[in-house]
């Protein structure tokens, strides 16, 4: 059985402004200055990081960043609703999900950097959170090498199932997906359906590449999923 970790943002989900408007207005607001992102790196990081680093980029010392992240935390996380009209699934994704879902060889689950009520909200806006019954996410760890190993352990108390090495399956759209995995073991599928390009991927060497997610046979094939256990 494999446990499949999927990224949101630029994988589940089109990539999307808002979540950059969302951190400007917040800390703006908390700062009382204004605030630019435009120089953050959101692709494939933790919201923690964002923060973290949208807040060092405005001036703002170790000290001061440090007493300020948690309630920016909170703030960001009370702050970003999105409404559905400005979510849309990546191509072929509610394809993929269903046929995964009764697929006995496989277990659902989330690996992204979004905070757990951000990455659901967000799920939400087109009727996908249902079939994610647990993750691993930003507010778990700033770190998203940690995050694999947290998404396993929550998986074991799921499905009482241990999940190690290439069972485990990463799908998403930067380097940080791919990258994220290597220590315990896991198998990177890369998407280009994000920021980053498919040569950028390409250069990390993760275990697949795809362009997209729209065809079911070459997912299940390159991830080794078993497509006869519906
Ligand atoms: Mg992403």
């Amino acid at each position: 059985m494999k446990l499949l970790l999927f990224d949101i943002d630029g994988t589940l989900l089109k990539p999307m402004q808002s979540g950059r408007d969302h951190i400007e207005y917040v800390l703006g607001e908390l700062c009382g200055q204004t605030i630019s992102t435009e120089d953050v790196a959101f692709s494939g990081r933790t919201d923690p990081q964002i923060l973290r680093d949208t807040l060092r980029l405005a001036g703002f010392g170790p000290e001061e960043i440090e007493e300020l992240l948690p309630v920016a935390l909170t703030h960001y996380t009370a702050h970003a609703t999105y409404i559905p009209e400005e979510v849309e699934s990546s191509d072929g994704v509610v394809e993929l999900l269903e046929y995964l879902k009764p697929n006995k060889d496989v277990q659902l689950a989330l690996l992204t950097g979004n905070v757990r009520v951000t990455a659901y909200r967000k799920l939400a806006a087109v009727q996908l959170d249902d079939l994610f019954p647990f993750g691993a996410f930003g507010c778990d760890d700033a770190d998203r090498n940690k995050l694999p190993a947290i998404a396993a352990k929550r998986a074991l108390e799921y499905c009482g199932r241990t999940f190690t090495g290439e069972n485990i399956v990463i799908i998403g759209d930067s380097v940080h997906d791919i990258t994220c995995g290597r220590e315990i073991g896991a198998l990177s599928v890369a998407v280009a359906t994000g920021f980053t390009s498919y040569q950028h991927l390409k250069s990390a060497n993760p275990h697949v590449l795809l362009q997209d997610l729209t065809s079911i046979h070459e997912f299940c094939t390159q991830a080794r999923i078993e497509q006869n256990t519906c």
